[in-house]
């Protein structure tokens, strides 16, 4: 950061103090990770100076040999992760994937079916202030009351009811596995496109921990930098090469220009990281801390949505056992330093502003080394704040504990 610091004392210390907040708090935002050095570098490269519109060989730009590198590496790298035909991978973020890909399959006005936003769904699921509740005429489907996993039965009605153009599946707040071989089946029997956005879910699909949507969906969207420990980004995925050819010409031109080649030059990275056996090994210890920090949770009376977690994340209701609501929790916990943010549960009472309950996630901390028996500690330590906000000794020693946790398994940014 030496020329920063030179050139802009202000932003020096404001990357320098993130970097330090990073290293001193628990991460427990499921969608975030810690990148590597190798992705940060790529991302940092002189790749940012490149113009390099349209696809590799097929550029409006000169001087393109070695950006296409990049990208043809990223494209065969993803296509290998997840074994599909078509990958594009110049979507900006997630959101910009989910819009390359409705423009690619749907007209406006057309029905989708989404999962609800309080059931876990995500904005560019139909979110009224969102392009896509704004385009479209979105219709939800949630999660069962009692088992609060998806209810199949329930979509296929809404589906055989409304007969949707596309269906979509992923979520930002589901705990559990997604049945993509249900939807699809439900897809072809109203006739529908199937489009699943995994962005949450994409690293544990990549190591085979999670059925692969690629395996039943027309359109795989998802985001580069969650589970899947890449920079900041989105991705396309598809066998069908007529809808590869519709997502090209959306991306660019229709809602993009220049691709940001130092960023896929990062995935490219990521895709070669996700390939090796210790991406596996990474994966397998993310669920197995989830399942542990649910469980601890669980045995120390919090509810826990759906009774726990097949995956990275779980929601957590603090209101039903310590009456404070998922945005007190947050604050009382940030000021911990541990660092989560508040959720609706399904049914909530409380606004999306407030909330009842609060979603947790392993990847963050995974990446860092921890493991089973930092979960026993985490669980408890979110229990002792959480039980006792008045009470300055017990913040005061779990701040400690945290210190203690982070010093123990450093980030070597
Ligand atoms: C995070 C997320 C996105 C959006 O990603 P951005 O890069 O923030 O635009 C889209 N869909 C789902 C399910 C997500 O969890």
């Amino acid at each position: 950061m030496e020329h920063v610091k030179n050139v802009d004392r202000k932003l020096y210390d404001a990357i320098t103090s993130e970097t330090n907040r990073q290293k001193t708090h628990i991460e427990l935002i499921a969608s975030e990770n810690f990148v590597s050095k190798a992705v940060l570098e790529a991302q940092g490269s002189v790749l940012t100076n490149k113009y390099a519109e349209g696809y590799p060989s097929r550029r409006y730009y000169g001087g393109c040999e070695y950006v296409d590198i990049a990208e043809k590496a990223a494209r065969n790298r993803l296509k290998k992760l997840f074994n599909v035909k078509y990958a594009n991978v110049q979507p900006h973020s997630g959101s910009t994937a989910n819009m390359g890909a409705y423009r690619a399959v749907l007209k406006h006005g057309d029905t989708v079916l989404g999962m609800s936003l309080d059931h876990g769904g995500h904005l560019t699921h139909g979110h009224p202030l969102n392009f896509s509740g704004i385009d479209y005429n979105f219709v939800s489907y949630g999660v069962d009351e009692k088992s609060e996993r998806i209810d199949y039965t329930k979509l296929r009605e809404i589906a055989l009811e409304t007969k949707p153009t596309l269906i979509v599946a992923g979520a930002s707040a589901y705990s559990r596995i997604i049945h993509f071989d249900k939807i699809k089946e439900i897809c072809d029997e109203v006739d529908a496109l199937f489009m699943v956005d995994m962005a949450h879910i994409a690293g544990l699909v990549a190591a085979g921990l999670h059925p692969n949507p690629c395996d039943y969906a027309d359109i795989v969207t998802s985001t580069t930098h969650k589970t899947l420990r890449g920079p900041r980004g989105g991705l396309i995925l598809t066998n069908s090469k007529e809808i590869y050819k519709k997502i090209n010409r959306v991306i660019f031109p229709g809602i993009q220009g220049g691709p940001l080649m130092h960023v896929i030059a990062a995935k490219a990275v990521s895709f070669k990281e996700a390939l090796l056996p210790e991406f596996k090994s990474y994966q397998k210890q993310v669920i197995k801390n989830a399942i542990r920090l649910a469980n601890k949770l669980s045995e120390l009376g919090f509810n826990i949505v759906s009774g726990g977690t097949d995956n990275h994340l779980m929601l957590v209701d603090v209101k039903s056992l310590t009456k404070l609501t998922g945005k007190d929790a947050e604050k009382l916990l940030d000021d911990v330093n541990i660092t989560c943010n508040k959720n609706t549960i399904p049914n909530d009472e409380e606004k999306p502003f407030i909330t009842s309950g609060i979603r947790l996630g392993t990847p963050a901390i995974t990446t860092r080394g921890f493991r089973e028996e930092d979960m026993d500690i985490i669980a408890q330590l979110i229990h002792d704040v959480l039980m006792n906000p008045d009470n300055e000794n017990i913040m005061k020693e779990v701040k400690k504990r945290v210190e203690e946790l982070t010093t123990k398994y450093p980030l070597s940014y």
